[in-house]
């Protein structure tokens, strides 16, 4: 079953500013290049998190994606900025 794709409404887009991994606020907002998803993670805490990994996959936690290229996401971290 694929459903979670249709609940996107673009406009109406919740985002969490916490960090799928830490429960922390993110500080660096980014996803991994494949991502659809507009959901971001802490890049600090994934790779602080990917270096103590045994089995280091280098996998986007939201969405399982390849995630070794980064995006930052200016428009979240403008949001988080303004936010703090
Ligand atoms: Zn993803």
């Amino acid at each position: 079953m694929k459903s979670s794709l249709n609940e996107v409404e673009i406009d109406k887009i919740t985002i969490r500013l916490i960090d799928p991994f830490s429960w922390d606020i993110i500080k660096t907002p980014v996803r991994g290049d494949k991502c659809t998803h507009a959901q971001c993670f802490d890049l600090k805490t994934f790779i602080s998190l990917m270096s103590s990994a045994k089995n280091r996959t280098w996998k986007c936690p939201l969405c399982s994606k390849d995630s070794r290229k980064f995006m930052l996401d200016y428009e979240q971290q403008d949001l988080i900025k303004k936010a703090l």
